[in-house]
């Protein structure tokens, strides 16, 4: 928040105070200084793209210790390509007909409480997604999500694979899942998007036997927004790549490095796959290597320090505020701490959901977390803000009240 004009100023388009986390449609997160000054370089030569993606895959492989790494746009891209994998393998023709899956097996199992908005990158390959189990744990009788036997039995001859979403108190645990679907040949597809940090869940799912796990790029890793990991089996790996590669080739002097593709398992050049739209530029590529890189050095402790630091200071600027309540929320394992400002609007002469409608129109907007809109809070997560934003957060609130 310096008073320079930034690009958004030149172009006309208002700058957002981002208090709610890292969210997509507000650009995802603060691209790595390092990041960015690799995609500056990068884009100042040519580089053959299988080789660049072969070289992120050797970091990724480092990283998550998976057999094999590719980089999507963004994690919904990698959940679409790794279930394209799973229903071609590496059939050439299978791959040139996606997402059209008649006569082709592509269904995918899901535990009913999985499913999100996000499982349309799913289906986007042509998977018929097959959900099971209830929502009875919410009773509180003891019933679960899914039983193995219910998992077990809505795989048949059409399942290509299991997804499994990664959240904190997710059920069942990915190893009931990999269990089940192992015993009946079908790898199982995590979407860990968000689930960074801690850095070991890099690996965590890997370790724990699922076959493919897409990672965001552009949150925690604060890598290019559009950017998403792919790790898993190689071969998995390996029909991704092919689907998603700029296949305008010519077959005789097709010679894509060893390392993503094993020539010797195909029978020829494959066509523009079902990934193609899903391009990844050589900037983005580099630029999410070095944020990975840095990614896996940071310090992970003093990270959740300093957000616990700033989301206490936002609590307890707003303590004494007439119609205000806060308090400091402890992130799940794998979030940051937030503040939680609860609005009694007879009090402060606002309700929260006009509070937080106010507070998008200032200039700078400021967006706070609206989950919790509906219980009548707002929150401010921490990530996303610098202490001189925070304090601006603050100062808009205020006022909007006072
Ligand atoms: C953010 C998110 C995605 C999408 O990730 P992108 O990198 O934006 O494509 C998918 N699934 C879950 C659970 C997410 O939180």
């Amino acid at each position: 928040m310096t008073d320079d004009p930034s690009i958004y100023d030149e172009l006309g388009v208002p700058t957002v105070v981002n208090a709610a986390g890292t969210k997509t449609r507000l650009g995802g997160s603060r691209i790595r200084p390092e990041a960015a000054d690799a995609m500056r370089a990068a884009a100042e030569s040519f580089v053959r793209l299988s080789d660049l993606q072969a070289r992120a895959g050797e970091l990724i492989t480092e990283v998550t210790g998976a057999e094999a790494g590719y980089v999507a746009s963004g994690a919904a891209g990698a959940l679409t390509l790794a279930t394209a994998a799973c229903i071609a393998g590496d059939d050439l023709d299978v791959m040139a007909r996606l997402p059209d899956t008649e006569g082709v097996p592509s269904d995918v199992v899901m535990p009913r409480t999985h499913r999100t908005g996000y499982d349309h990158a799913i289906r986007a390959a042509g998977a018929s997604i097959v959900d099971v189990g209830t929502n009875d744990r919410a009773l509180g009788t003891g019933a679960v999500d899914v039983e193995t036997w219910e998992l077990a039995a809505a795989i048949t001859d059409d399942t290509v694979a299991v997804a499994h979403v990664q959240t904190p108190d997710g059920r069942p645990a990915l190893e009931t899942i990999v269990a089940v679907a192992h015993d009946h040949g079908v790898p199982v597809v995590v979407d860990a998007a968000a689930q960074l940090p801690p850095a070991e869940n890099l690996s965590a799912f890997v370790e724990r036997g699922a076959d493919l796990v897409a990672f965001s790029g552009g949150k925690a890793i604060r890598g290019p927004q559009s950017t998403g990991i792919l790790a898993g089996r190689a071969d998995l790996v390996e029909s991704a790549a092919l689907q998603h590669l700029d296949m305008h080739a010519a077959a005789p002097v097709w010679d894509p490095p060893a390392e993503l593709v094993d020539l010797s398992r195909f029978d020829g050049v494959p066509r523009q796959g079902i990934g193609r739209g899903l391009k990844v530029g050589k900037e983005e590529l580099v630029g999410l290597v070095r944020a990975l890189e840095r990614f896996v050095e940071e310090d992970h402790e003093a990270l959740q320090a300093d957000w616990r630091a700033r989301a206490t200071s936002v609590a307890d600027a707003l303590a004494d505020v007439d119609g205000l309540t806060t308090a400091v929320e402890p992130g799940g394992k794998t979030a940051a701490p937030v503040a939680v400002v609860t609005v009694e609007a007879a009090a402060a002469g606002v309700d929260a959901v006009s509070f937080a409608r106010q507070l998008r129109r200032d200039d700078p907007r400021v967006f706070v977390g609206s989950d919790r809109l509906d219980e009548g809070m707002f929150t401010v997560d921490p990530t996303c803000l610098t202490d001189e934003e925070a304090a601006y957060v603050v100062e808009r609130v205020r006022s909007a009240i006072e």
